[in-house]
């Protein structure tokens, strides 16, 4: 899908998008611009389940928790197979902290 086509989403088909994985619910350090997974879960992330325990109020529980936008999908936080930028031309793909691309 591309970016386009994600903008003219619903908030409901935004969210059927997700295969609820809980990857991107690791924390990442950005280095400049390149981001970088870290193996330190959300402390909200339910580790069976991989689902947030938080998920209607993760705004308010944890402010820093990333809004999930167009813009945001831009700046290549999400796994390179993430279904919301997969396929995406010059997607800047995240980094685990050892160097190997998501
Ligand atoms: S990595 Fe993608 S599919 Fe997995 S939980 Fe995050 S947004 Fe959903």
């Amino acid at each position: 899908m591309r970016l386009n086509e994600l903008r003219q989403l619903s908030p409901a088909q935004w969210e059927a998008i997700c295969q609820r994985c809980g990857r991107c619910c690791y924390e990442k350090l950005d280095d400049g611009g390149t981001i970088y997974y870290t193996s330190a879960p959300c402390d909200r992330l339910d580790l069976q389940s991989c689902l947030c325990t938080v998920y209607e109020q993760r705004n308010t529980v944890r402010p820093d928790c990333m809004p999930l936008t167009v813009e945001v999908l831009k700046a290549g936080y999400l796994p390179a197979d993430c279904p919301y930028v997969a396929g995406l031309e010059d997607y800047p793909a995240p980094q685990m902290d050892g160097g190997d691309e998501l």
